[in-house]
């Protein structure tokens, strides 16, 4: 499956790039909110609750003067397709960690070329178990310099704080298991219950909050659980086992990881919805949610993987970004972006694809987001419960619940509905409520017409390109 440490496909030819670990930071360029141009008042609530938004439901005497809400828009105005690159943290360091995240981050000058500005959360390691040969990064920097929270296996911080400092800006929000415990001898494993306690601990002393894991590494990684039970290949998973010294699930999961990609394949580059109930050996319930990893099976049933920066021209292929928009698809990309010895850490084609999905992006075609926010709006978009009201010439979408089937159904906070945009004939005319309690109006967008009708949108997330990299002491 995906064993093989990807600094052995090393890129030697390229010219020298010069390499800047971007210290300065811009705390200022972060996007303000934009506001809505029109206020909208408070209002006394007529209670004529309906079944959903259709024009039936909102018919009365004087339909002239009344909104009809139409229904939902699939993804925020203007888009087609929602995509997230989901890069796991094998080989990566704070040099290559920096440089891709200030080319795809922000829009300053990189050594990449001018950044893309794009809504991009990584994935990383608590701790280091790997003694596999090899170099981690360029000047023979050795695995055990691999970007980690502690050093080694031990509760000495390594990277700690500056990956704190990522997962409180957005540039993680992926745990990627609680380390690179990949080992030769496939037999041994350095994991325990007692590192799974500690880094609990440490990420909620520092307040990080991380809701998506992703399964790694060879049969060593004992802390893998996603896919226990699938096949023979898969006993060694045993984070989900109550029985096993290796037991944590009853720690991670009530922690904040809502959403997991158990070590499966997908050659299916967009679907409808990425997410489906994955129930642990525990019993616990969680969201499991499928990754693009592959471009299809060899004649042994073996998945081609096409995860590394090597491939993403073929990943991000001008036929598949056409194909996501027309279909109106969810897509997560499955990569290793950190996973070369490469001085430029990504090549020229890597950098050209990614530069075509920003087109997609920036055009409004494509709309490009973290992980864990594609996730979120995926589960809101299709459990969201609302009603339509009318009074006063003014109708009222009144968001109810999320009937979550996984994690319970449960009224909404703001962040689980940033996005959720619905048609109507008179987006003025129209308030958007949780309940009963209309959203603040800076938080509300009203569009013209896609072609198919105006529509109102609690706004999506702003894109921050404040460059957040840091460089730290003694971290690779
Ligand atoms: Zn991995």
């Amino acid at each position: 499956m995906h064993k093989q440490h990807l600094v052995s496909a090393v890129v030697l030819s390229s010219a020298l790039i010069a390499l800047v670990t971007g210290c300065g930071m811009n705390k200022s360029g972060e996007s303000a909110a934009a506001h809505s141009l029109r206020a909208k008042t408070a209002h006394v609530v007529y209670r004529r609750t309906t079944l959903d938004g259709s024009p039936e439901s909102t018919k009365a005497a004087d339909v002239s003067e009344k909104p009809v809400v139409y229904g939902m828009r699939k993804f925020p105005y203007p888009y087609q397709a929602m995509l997230a690159i989901s890069s796991d943290a094998d080989s990566e360091t704070l040099r290559k960690f920096n440089l891709v995240h200030e080319f795809i981050n922000t829009t300053q000058m990189t050594p990449l070329g001018r950044g893309l500005g794009l809504d991009f959360a990584d994935s990383f390691f608590m701790y280091n178990g790997n003694d596999e040969p090899g170099y981690v990064d360029i000047d023979h920097e050795p695995m055990s310099d691999e970007l980690s929270y502690f050093k080694g296996v031990s509760d000495k911080p390594y990277a700690a704080s500056v990956l704190n400092h990522y997962m409180h800006v957005g540039w993680i929000d992926t745990m990627h298991t609680y380390g690179d415990f990949s080992r030769v001898n496939q037999n041994t494993t350095l994991f325990n219950r007692t590192l799974a306690q500690q880094a609990i601990r440490a990420l909620k002393e520092n307040g990080d909050t991380i809701t998506v894991w992703t399964d790694h590494g060879n049969k060593s990684n004992v802390d893998n659980f996603g896919a226990y039970g699938k096949a023979p290949f898969y006993d060694y998973e045993q984070g989900a086992n109550p029985s096993s010294v290796y037991y944590h699930t009853d720690l991670t999961i009530p922690y904040g990881v809502d959403f997991v990609w158990p070590d499966v394949s997908s050659d299916e580059v967009g679907m409808k919805s990425v997410i489906y109930p994955l129930m642990l050996p525990d019993g616990r319930r969680v969201w499991g949610f499928w990754r693009y990893t592959n471009s299809g099976y060899n004649q042994q049933g073996d998945p081609e993987w096409n995860w590394t920066p090597y491939h993403l021209t073929d990943q991000l292929s001008a036929a598949h970004l056409a194909q996501l928009e027309k279909a109106h698809d969810y897509c997560v990309i499955a990569q290793h972006l950190s996973g070369t010895v490469y001085s430029g850490v990504l090549g020229k084609s890597a950098v050209s694809a990614l530069s075509r999905l920003a087109v997609q992006d920036h055009e409004g075609h494509i709309l490009v987001t973290r992980t864990s926010r594609l996730l979120q709006y995926n589960v809101t978009q299709q459990y969201v419960s609302y009603d339509v009201t009318n009074d006063n010439g003014t109708a009222y979408i009144h968001i109810r619940s999320i009937l979550d089937p996984v994690l319970g159904a449960h009224v909404p906070t703001l962040a689980e509905v940033r996005g959720l945009t619905f048609y109507t004939s008179d987006p003025a005319r129209t308030v958007i409520e949780i309940g009963d309690t209309p959203i603040a109006s800076r938080y509300i967008e009203d569009h013209p017409s896609d072609g198919e009708h105006p529509s109102v949108e609690i706004q999506w997330y702003p894109v921050d390109t404040t460059n957040y990299a840091e460089a730290e002491p003694c971290v690779a």
